[in-house]
């Protein structure tokens, strides 16, 4: 604390990411990050950058990436925002259009960042319990006074989908809120709701390069939705930072999207790797709840989540324990490439089989 800081400053419990160390060899299953590179293409892209260009300011709009992702996800230009990041899109998306006097709704276990943003914009929110095999159930949302809802799908650090049906059904039943759709991990697996946004004014559907298109280093995320909520998104960027985007982080995201082929091979391997370490984990005692993403969680039937956490610590893995009292015997374990998800097999075989 200090006397220089705002008194908002004071109030404020910010989000802590996953764990980045510095240490070299470590298998890092913490943070979803994709364990392929990005595509060539992107490498080459961003090399095609000049240092010369950096003289000058990026395209304030974005235009050349926007017209990339209107041809790909088959919406207009004035139908998509662009940022530094999925979190900030969705900072801008809470400030602009999920504070109202009535309280944002989203599940009681989920992305950690709903609630800190709601303390920094002064939004009240409520959380509302998954069902117990720890599902979204839309119902619960149904006929809710409201300001909002915002949840993953798939949900993270769950890794359920949610049907398109039941979040078609939830819009007409809230015509009168704005939707959020976190879609961060839905190339995994999940059905997504872009198709949705010509229908439902009220739907706001958010995407990162993070995850599936292996650039969380990049920066980049992105929103869909009606004309009137991207007007809403602009006129908060535009109050705040007119150049989000950086020349490298335009060129390489352009570039990512132009590389279809890269792409879905990168996915079906994580898919693959998936599959094969949910049955894994089966194999040694784990329950572990139906994936549509690019991590699991998992938890152990005689084994308590935070000693396996840290028996894989010491032994140079790291993957993600959170001490929220409905999830805490529960481990998020990023998938990784082939070799790391047999080290992480091998270690808990290990850290599992004094019965
Ligand atoms: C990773 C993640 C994000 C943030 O992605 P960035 O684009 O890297 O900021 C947003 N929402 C969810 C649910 C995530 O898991």
């Amino acid at each position: 604390m200090s006397q220089f800081w705002s008194p908002i400053v004071q109030t404020l419990t910010p989000y802590v990411p996953g764990e980045q160390p510095k240490l070299p060899g470590l298998i890092k299953l913490n943070t979803n990050e994709n364990p392929y590179p990005p595509s060539p293409a992107v490498t080459a892209a961003m090399h095609a950058v000049t240092a010369d260009s950096l003289r000058l300011y990026p395209d304030p709009d974005a235009s050349e990436l926007k017209k990339t992702l209107s041809a790909y996800h088959d919406v207009q230009p004035n139908e998509i925002f662009v940022g530094n990041g999925s979190d900030e899109v969705l900072a801008f998306a809470f400030m602009s259009l999920l504070k109202h006097s009535e309280p944002l709704l989203f599940p009681d276990i989920t992305y950690s960042f709903y609630p800190v943003y709601c303390k920094l914009f002064g939004i009240d929110y409520i959380e509302v319990p998954l069902n117990s095999a720890m599902e979204i159930d839309t119902a619960d949302y149904d006929n809710r006074a409201c300001g909002g809802i915002i949840f993953p799908n798939p949900n993270a650090p769950t890794g359920i989908p949610l049907a398109l049906s039941k979040i078609e059904a939830l819009l007409i039943k809230q015509p009168n809120a704005v939707v959020v759709v976190d879609e961060a991990y839905v190339d995994f697996g999940g059905e997504t709701a872009i198709p949705l946004i010509h229908k439902y004014p009220n739907l706001l559907v958010i995407r990162t390069f993070s995850k599936s298109r292996s650039l969380a280093g990049l920066r980049v995320g992105f929103a869909m939705g009606h004309a009137k909520l991207i007007e809403a998104l602009e006129r908060v960027k535009n109050s705040f930072n007119s150049y989000p985007m950086d020349r490298l982080a335009l060129a390489g995201a352009v570039a990512s999207y132009g590389d279809e082929t890269y792409f879905q091979k990168t996915n079906a391997a994580i898919i693959a790797s998936r599959e094969q370490m949910t049955a894994s984990l089966q194999k040694l005692g784990f329950s572990v709840l139906p994936s549509a993403a690019n991590f699991i969680f998992a938890r152990h039937e005689s084994y308590a989540a935070e000693q396996l956490a840290a028996g894989l610590r010491e032994r140079a893995i790291i993957v993600r324990h959170f001490k929220h009292p409905r999830i805490n015997q529960y481990l998020r374990i990023s998938i990784g490439n082939p070799d790391e998800c047999k080290m992480l097999i091998q270690t808990l075989t290990l850290l599992t089989s004094n019965h």
